[in-house]
C-alpha cells in the first residue's frame, strides 16, 4: 500500500486524449517530468488529481473501469470524457482515504508526541523525527528534525523539549563543515523550520 496521487493530464497537442497515471511525488512535478522529453510539442497540464492511500490500486482500478476508452494497451492514454473520469476517480478515492495511510505510518513507527506546528503525531524514522503530515506526499506540514545534526546526536528527550517549548537548551557540540566545534540551541519558527540559536561564545 503506497500513499500517492492518481492524476489526469491533458496535452494541447493531443486533443481528446487524457493521460491517467500515479505518482508518489506531486502531480505537477510528474507533469513537468513528462513534458521535458523533446518528442512532444507542448507540456502536459494537470486537469485533476486525488490523494489516496494506495495509488497503485486506484490507478489499476480506474484503468480497468475505462478500458473501453483506452487508446493502446501499452499506454496510459484514454479517450473518455474528462467529467466522467473525474467522477469515477472521486468516487474511487473515497474508498482509499489517505487517513488510512497516516494511521499505517503511526502504527509502524514509535510516536514521541504532538507536532508543535499542526498537532499531528511525530514519529521516529530512520534518520529523522517527522510529523506524519510532513511525510511525502502529504506535505501538509514542515516539521521534521534530523536525529543527528552536524555530528550532534539529537536524542528523543531533546526532540521532545523542542516540540514542547519550541526551543532546546544549548547543545554541545556541533561540528561545522570546516571542522570547528560550536555550541548552539535549536529553535523552530512558526512554519516548523528548525534553526540554530547561537549563544555568546558559541565557537570553541
Ligand atoms: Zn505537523
Amino acid at each position: 500500500m503506497e500513499l500517492g496521487h492518481v492524476y489526469i493530464l491533458l496535452n494541447a497537442a493531443m486533443p481528446g486524449y487524457l493521460k491517467i497515471g500515479k505518482t508518489t511525488n506531486s502531480p505537477a512535478e510528474r507533469a513537468s517530468q513528462l513534458s521535458s522529453v523533446t518528442s512532444i510539442p507542448t507540456p502536459f497540464v494537470v486537469a485533476y488529481s486525488v490523494l489516496v492511500s494506495d495509488c497503485t490500486r486506484v490507478e489499476s482500478e480506474i484503468h480497468t473501469r475505462l478500458s473501453k476508452w483506452r487508446a493502446n494497451r501499452d499506454r496510459e492514454f484514454f479517450t473518455a470524457p474528462l467529467d466522467e473520469v473525474i467522477r469515477e476517480l472521486t468516487e474511487l478515492s473515497k474508498r482509499f482515504d489517505p487517513a488510512q495511510a497516516q494511521r499505517a505510518i503511526h502504527s509502524a513507527n514509535e510516536d514521541i508526541g504532538a507536532c508543535p506546528v499542526c498537532g499531528e503525531r511525530v514519529v521516529v524514522l530512520a534518520y529523522r523525527y517527522a510529523c506524519v503530515n510532513s511525510i511525502e506526499p502529504l506535505n501538509r506540514c514542515r516539521f521534521k528534525l534530523a536525529r543527528c545534526i552536524l555530528e550532534c546526536v539529537i536524542d528523543r528527550r531533546v526532540a521532545q523539549t523542542l516540540m514542547r517549548e519550541r526551543k532546546t537548551e544549548i547543545l554541545d557540540f556541533f561540528v561545522s563543515i570546516s571542522g570547528r566545534k560550536f555550541r548552539a540551541a535549536l529553535a523552530i519558527d512558526e512554519l516548523g523550520k528548525v534553526e540554530f540559536v547561537f549563544p555568546e561564545h558559541a565557537w570553541r
